[in-house]
Order: C-alpha cells, then sequence, then structure tokens
C-alpha cells in the first residue's frame, strides 16, 4: 500500500484546490510546498497586486469626486500605508488556505518536491510513495537576453515591483500584456510618468484589437509605445526602436519586465522523470493527465492558460478523473476556449472565447456587434458620458452561436463570468436575447450587443 492517495508538488491556486477536494472525498493528501502557500496568485500575483489597484483606484476616485457633488480635500496617498494593507490582504488569505488545508488533514511539507517516478516524490530528502501524483509548480517570469538587462539593479519582475519601497518618479514597462498593464495603470494612477514599450501593434493580444486601443486611451497618464522593439538597457535607459525606426531611448527610475511567464520546469524532475515536455510544459489531455500513469499536471506548469482560476480548473478536472476514471464522461474535462481572462487596471476589461481575428482564423465565417455601455444607466449614473466603456459580441454567420464576449468597462471582471457560462453552454444569438439582465447594470451592454447583431 502507497504512503499517500496523492501527493501534490506546488502549493499554489492548482495545487491547494486540488488537496481541498481530495482531503473533503476522504483522500490522504502530502502537499509538498517550498515557499509559501498560495502560491504566485496569492503571494505575489492576483491578490496583492488587486490590493494596490484597490488603493489606487481609491484615491483616483477621491481625486475626481467633485463631478459627482462630493468634495474631499487634501487627496493624498501613503505608500507605506498602501503596502501594510497589501501585506495584511495576502496574509489573511494565506493564513485562510493553510488554515483550511490543516483542517482537512492535508499534511504540508515546506520542502521542495521532486518526482522520481510515477507514484514515487522524494520531498526534502525523504522519499514517499502514492497511488497518484499532481505536479503544480507553476511559472516563473520570462527574462528574455536583452543586453544589459541581466544583473541589472534597475530591471526588475513583477515580485520585486510589488514591493518597492516608494513610488518611482519614472517607470519603464517592457510588454503590454495583462500584467503590463495592470502595474502601468497602478503607478500611472499615482502620478508616477509611466511608458509602456509593447512590440506587437496592440496591447493586451487577448483582447479585440479596437477595445484594447480604446483601454489605451483611457489611460491618460501612461505613454504606449506600440510595435517597438526592445534593443537594449543601458543602466537606467531602454534603448528602443519602432518598426525599422531610428533608436530612441527612454529613461526609467525602475524598469519592470514584464513580457509574460513560463513553466517552471527546473528543481522537480521534469526532465529526469520522462515527462513529455513541449516548448510550453508539461503535456497534458483534456483530463490533465500526463504521459506518465497517475501523474497528473495542472495550472501554469502545463503552460496552457497561465490564470489562477484556470489552475483552479484544472485541480478539479485532475481531482474528478483521479476519483472516478469515468468523471470525464459526465463533462469532467478543460475546456481551454471558455476559460475567461481579465485586467484590473483602470478602466476594466476582460473578455472570453475568441476575438473576431482568431475566430477569422479558425475558419468561422464571423458577424459582430458592439454596444456602448453609456446605454446602460448605472454605467452613465457612475461616470458620465465621457468614459470609455463597450461590450463586443462576436458570433457565427448563421447559426448565430456565440464565439466570443469582450467588455471594456467597470465592473467587467465580476461580469465575465456569466460570458463564460454563455459559451460554455453554446449559446446562440436567439438564446441570448432571451436572457433577463438585472436593470440597471453594466452587463446590459452585453444584451445591447446581443440585440444589435445581424447574423
Ligand atoms: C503580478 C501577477 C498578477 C497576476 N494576477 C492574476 C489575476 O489577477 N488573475 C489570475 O487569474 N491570475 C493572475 N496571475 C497569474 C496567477 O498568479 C497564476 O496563474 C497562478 O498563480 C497559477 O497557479 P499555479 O498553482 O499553477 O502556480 P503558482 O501559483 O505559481 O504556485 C506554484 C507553487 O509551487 C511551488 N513549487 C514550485 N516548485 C516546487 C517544488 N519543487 N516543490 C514544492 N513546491 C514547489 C511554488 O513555490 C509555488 O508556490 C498573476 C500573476 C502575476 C505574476
Amino acid at each position: 500500500m502507497a504512503d499517500y492517495d496523492v501527493v501534490i508538488i506546488g502549493g499554489g491556486p492548482g495545487g491547494y484546490i486540488a488537496a481541498e477536494r481530495l482531503a473533503h472525498a476522504g483522500k490522504s493528501v502530502l502537499l509538498a510546498e517550498k515557499e509559501f502557500v498560495g502560491g504566485t496568485c496569492l503571494n505575489v500575483g492576483c491578490i496583492p497586486t488587486k490590493s494596490l489597484l484597490n488603493s489606487a483606484k481609491l484615491y483616483d476616485h477621491a481625486l475626481h469626486s467633485q463631478g459627482y457633488g462630493v468634495t474631499v480635500s487634501d487627496v493624498s496617498y501613503d505608500w507605506g500605508k498602501i503596502q501594510d494593507w497589501k501585506s495584511q490582504v495576502v496574509s489573511t488569505l494565506v493564513g485562510g488556505v493553510t488554515a483550511m488545508l490543516r483542517k482537512l488533514k492535508v499534511e504540508i511539507v515546506a520542502q521542495p518536491g521532486t518526482l522520481i517516478a510515477p507514484g514515487v516524490v522524494e520531498v526534502g530528502g525523504t522519499r514517499h510513495t502514492a497511488d497518484h501524483v499532481i505536479i503544480a509548480t507553476g511559472s516563473v517570469p520570462v527574462m528574455p537576453p536583452i543586453p544589459g538587462t541581466t544583473d541589472n539593479p534597475y530591471v526588475v519582475d513583477s515580485t520585486a515591483l510589488l514591493a518597492v519601497p516608494t513610488v518611482p518618479k519614472r517607470l519603464v514597462v517592457i510588454g503590454g500584456g495583462v500584467i503590463g498593464v495592470e502595474f502601468a495603470s497602478l503607478f500611472g494612477a499615482l502620478g508616477c510618468e509611466v511608458t509602456v514599450i509593447e512590440l506587437m501593434p496592440e496591447i493586451v493580444p487577448v483582447f479585440e484589437p479596437d477595445l484594447a486601443a480604446r483601454m489605451r486611451q483611457s489611460m491618460p497618464t501612461v505613454t504606449f509605445r506600440l510595435g517597438c522593439l526592445v534593443k537594449a538597457v543601458e543602466d537606467y535607459t531602454v534603448v528602443f526602436a519602432e518598426g525599422d525606426g531610428p533608436d530612441e531611448r527612454i529613461t526609467g527610475d525602475v524598469i519592470l519586465m514584464a513580457v509574460g511567464r513560463k513553466a517552471l520546469l527546473d528543481g522537480w524532475g521534469a526532465r529526469e522523470s520522462g515527462l513529455e515536455l513541449d516548448r510550453r510544459g508539461v503535456v497534458v489531455d483534456e483530463r490533465m493527465r500526463t504521459n506518465l500513469p497517475n501523474v497528473w499536471a495542472v495550472g501554469d506548469v502545463t503552460g496552457r492558460v497561465l490564470l489562477a482560476h484556470a489552475a483552479y480548473r484544472m485541480g478539479e478536472v485532475a481531482v474528478a478523473n483521479i476519483l472516478d476514471p469515468t468523471a470525464h464522461t459526465r463533462g469532467e474535462i478543460m475546456r481551454w476556449d471558455t476559460v475567461p481572462w481579465a485586467v484590473y487596471s483602470l478602466p476594466e476589461a476582460a473578455g472570453v472565447g475568441l476575438t473576431e481575428a482568431e475566430a477569422k482564423r479558425r475558419g468561422y465565417d464571423t458577424v459582430t456587434a458592439t454596444g456602448a455601455l453609456v446605454l446602460s444607466g448605472r454605467f452613465v449614473a457612475e461616470n458620465g458620458l465621457s468614459k470609455a466603456g463597450a461590450v463586443k459580441l462576436v458570433a457565427e454567420k448563421g447559426t448565430g452561436v456565440v464565439l466570443g464576449i469582450h467588455m471594456l468597462g467597470p465592473y467587467a471582471p465580476e461580469t465575465i463570468w456569466g460570458a463564460a457560462a454563455i459559451l460554455e453552454s453554446e449559446y446562440t444569438v436567439d438564446d441570448l436575447r432571451q436572457v433577463v439582465f438585472p436593470h440597471p447594470t453594466v452587463s446590459e451592454g452585453i444584451r445591447e450587443a446581443v440585440w444589435a447583431i445581424r447574423v
């Protein structure tokens, strides 16, 4: 008999949700976590960024409250206290997850784990056997080999930027993806001079480009340089060029490298154990099985969708299929195309499914419509007419099957789960027209788009 039903390597969202679900089902679980329970998300990712962004939004609201009849004098912020609040939020949530796992009798070992072979894991020098092993080691930031970036104290990753002791006067962000845009928005709102340098023609590549452009235009404190290649960093000066243009230089007190993250494949036996790997990470099927028997992989380490809620779902899918080998026949599989994404910047944005361009690339004949949020009473009451807000719907011509929903504006990250359910259920435009949306809400933008579309 094996020492444990399941050993999990990595205690981030993918690993800890799997541990929780397995323990609930009465399984004995050992969770090896080398650094911090809660992983990147709780400690240096989703949660601290949202805490800092919330403080920045409060500051922004206070600065602009007069138009809404509220006078706030002497508006200022204290970065030290903002950081304290962030730390308090993180420790509350990490403490909550740790306590919950302990209550469920999950054995947490604060040591690195290594996959030796199927059913054999070494944790902090001790070998354990298990019926199943789940790999959930997450990801690390991509640090491209740009000359002058290695060992340059001015070039930092997101973890270091979260902890800066003062708000920099000038910040240069290399990379206009979700993480880069959130940090740009955060520091831009706090009065920092921010420049984002992005290689692609538009920011946030998963977003509909026309909405992404409006999002960009709604961040007046941030300068965006698109289609620009960073060639080198000289101390705190970034050397870049737009297309074939001449070299340009921009100086920052801090330079954030935010060109993406990649699966963590070092230090836990990824290669030595014979796991199949590809350029993204550990290769898994839709049940989260790897090529090795009873070895599963979930979350960022698969390199598929690097988001915490995707890691949660992957963890749940793996557990469902461990507990019941027929679970996949009941729909317990990973559906990658219906995982929503969100950006918690000012303004916020979220989306699920295909962009118009991606749908066309996959061979769909598409129709689209965009609903302006100024048609939503709540949006106007809270923002007036000048702020950006829109919903874009992508559907298949003829059948009317909804392929993508993209939202720019307040509450988008809170609303997008409904759009994900619409895509999961393969709703058509006609189905969606029969859904009742609460009034007045910003989500009515979806309704406006669905009545505007002609399939
Ligand atoms: C700045 C930032 C902001 C983000 N914001 C969001 C957001 O708003 N929403 C969202 O959905 N996603 C966000 N993400 C992404 C999110 O954090 C990740 O997708 C998520 O954490 C992935 O979960 P995971 O369990 O796969 O990996 P992780 O959370 O990275 O956890 C992996 C864990 O494994 C541990 N580990 C690694 N190797 C070993 C080993 N050999 N032995 C034992 N333990 C090991 C690590 O210490 C780590 O704790 C953000 C990321 C960053 C960096």
